[in-house]
């Protein structure tokens, strides 16, 4: 696939963010949204920490975890395990870390609506240098991983996992 680059264009794009300010999880960028479900919603990381990396929110607008009832704590549960899942498939990483950053002092990016991280890793991948020199290594376009994910995500629900 051929790609066209134009940098210039992220002066523009962070001026749009700025104006609309909605909530990526109750209103998901389609290109970045893997399943709706009436639960939960997984969709890719813009910043991802590996390829792969998704997160998982309950389709409440809430920001503590003591905030949800039991129905939408087993319901992003719920999430995570199909996360798990379709990455399993997708990536067969060598494990995850699977958390959540609670309250900006920790790191949350999205403040306002609680998510879990699924970062896929591999043996070796990245060595620490999110934490450490703040570089990531990402190699695969979103388009790639998103069909990826999308393709796994009919085969868990076809029930072939
Ligand atoms: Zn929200």
């Amino acid at each position: 696939m051929e790609r066209i680059y134009a940098p210039w264009r992220i002066k523009y794009l962070e001026k749009a963010d700025e104006k609309s300010k909605k909530c990526i999880f109750c209103y998901p960028d389609k290109r970045m949204l893997i399943l709706k479900d009436k639960k939960f919603i997984i969709i890719l990381n813009k910043y991802p920490y590996t390829n792969g990396h998704i997160m998982v929110a309950p389709n409440l607008h809430k920001v503590m975890l003591e905030e949800l009832d039991k129905e939408s704590l087993l319901g992003l549960m719920e999430g995570v395990q199909l996360g798990i899942k379709i990455l399993k498939k997708a990536y067969r990483p060598s494990g995850f870390n699977i958390g959540i950053n609670y309250g900006r002092v920790s790191g949350a990016g999205i403040e306002d609506h609680l998510h879990i991280h699924i970062v896929p890793r591999w043996s070796g991948d990245t060595n620490f240098m999110p934490v450490v020199g703040k570089t990531k290594i990402v190699s695969e376009s979103f388009e790639s991983v998103k069909r990826k994910l999308k393709k796994s995500l009919k085969e868990v629900f076809d029930g072939k996992i």
